[in-house]
């Protein structure tokens, strides 16, 4: 049997009807972009739903796989369309019905008629074909209120279409229709799952990543560009800040007290973000943070951490569990390289007792007896920054800027 179209929903989008001609056009680019590899579709976007016309059903499984995770999509369906002929919809049930004969199945008619000139109206047809399948398949019943089936008809102007299966898709807003947050990427579990539940609500996701090599590793590195590649594959491409962060962090070991060491480490991470946002034009910062998870994570930390800006922190994972954001991390393909066995330059300096409930006073004051060391350091790191443009096939250096470490700079602590 092969699907002639799918009907594709829009759900959420529908609220935004100001922007919907913008919101269509970046949804039907995306779709697009992700169906690159197909051959023999076209689309056609309307207000209320979108058709995919298939040529033939040779990559329907890959197209309906896509489907599920482009953002802006509520849900979709293949479908059989025929003429507005009531024999022709009969042929296309029965072919639908092809693959669903061998049990005994129990069903029920759901017809929706869009279409109001047409002959018969919606009880005459749910009837009308209701008699059919009972008629021609002796092993299925009727059930109306608990079919293991449902055979929509839909009758519209455009004509008939007969369809069982509707598939849940990421529902959200199209790619690239909010504005830009700058996520601070690790390469954990936790901070690629956030990107992409920002991507499902139309955010552009531009990301930084902090790296302090020679501690971290070249493949550390590199597991932060296999982790891009896989978060841009629904969008296309993404920026990736890349910034050296030896210097200050060592500084930040040597200088301030061991059980606040983590605290100001990620509070000088913030410092940066929040300058680079400001250079970047945008407005809000995102962490895959889950509240409790670890020292860093609870809220007297956060309230110290948050102190060094004053941009909105997105933190969509805050109250999610850990089994959860793995299930999700599963299924965008990042659990995979998130669990690649190489560190992250938070966790070679962590302090064996770092603070769960730092008190910001006493970070102020740590902070302030190195004051110009850890500014002109967090000036450096920004200059020194790399900027990637990057896409599931290639990543491309932006900005080539001046290398500052050398690797025997720091060989007594290695
Ligand atoms: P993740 O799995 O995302 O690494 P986590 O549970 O391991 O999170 P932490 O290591 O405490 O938690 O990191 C909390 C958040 O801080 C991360 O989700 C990420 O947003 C940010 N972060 C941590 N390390 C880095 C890094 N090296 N570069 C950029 N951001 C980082
Ligand atoms: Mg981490």
């Amino acid at each position: 049997m092969e699907y002639s179209h799918i009907i594709v929903r829009y759900g959420e989008l529908t609220l935004k009807s100001g922007n919907r001609n913008d919101f269509l056009k970046k949804l039907t680019k995306n779709i697009k972009l992700n169906f690159k590899n197909f051959k023999n579709y076209h689309i056609q976007t309307k207000r209320d739903r979108m058709y995919i016309f298939l040529d033939n059903n040779l990559y329907i499984k890959e197209i309906l796989n896509k489907l599920k995770i482009i953002p802006g999509i509520h849900s979709f369906s293949p479908v059989l369309k025929g003429k507005l002929n009531i024999e022709e919809a009969k042929m296309n049930i029965d072919k639908l019905l092809s693959e669903k004969t061998k049990q005994n199945y129990k069903f029920k008619i759901q017809t929706k008629r869009a279409n109001k000139n047409f002959e018969k109206n919606t009880n005459e047809l749910n009837n009308i074909f209701g008699s059919y399948v009972l008629n021609n398949y002796k092993n299925l019943k009727v059930d109306v209120k608990n079919p293991d089936f449902i055979i929509n008809v839909e009758v519209r102007s455009e004509g008939i279409f007969i369809f069982t299966d509707i598939i849940k898709g990421v529902g959200g807003f199209p790619v690239n229709t909010s504005s830009k947050v700058l996520l601070l990427l690790s390469g954990g579990i936790d901070s690629p799952v956030a990107c992409r539940l920002l991507q499902n609500k139309g955010v552009e996701v531009e990301m930084i990543h902090f790296q302090s090599p020679p501690f971290t590793s070249k493949e550390a590195l590199e597991k932060i560009f296999t982790l891009s590649q896989k978060l841009s594959e629904i969008v296309g491409t993404i920026k990736l800040h890349v910034i050296n962060f030896t210097k200050l962090q060592t500084e930040i070991v040597k200088n301030i007290k061991s059980n606040y060491t983590m605290t100001s480490t990620r509070r000088h991470m913030l410092k940066i973000a929040d300058k680079l946002s400001k250079n970047e034009n945008i407005y809000a910062i995102a962490t895959g943070e889950s509240l409790g998870q670890v020292a860093s994570q609870t809220l007297e930390s956060m309230q110290c951490i948050n102190e060094v800006t004053n941009m909105p922190i997105l933190r969509p994972l805050l109250t999610m569990d850990k089994i959860d954001i793995i299930k999700i991390a599963e299924s965008i393909g990042t659990y995979k390289i998130s669990n690649l066995p190489f560190e992250d330059c938070c966790t070679i300096f962590t302090p064996k007792a770092p603070k769960t409930k730092p008190k910001l006073e006493k970070i102020l004051k740590y902070e302030k007896e190195q004051e110009n060391i850890f500014n002109s350091l967090v000036d450096e790191c920004l200059e020194t920054k790399k900027t990637y443009l990057i896409n599931k096939d290639s990543i491309n250096l932006l900005e080539d800027k001046k290398e500052t470490i050398e690797e025997d700079d720091f060989k007594e602590l290695l």
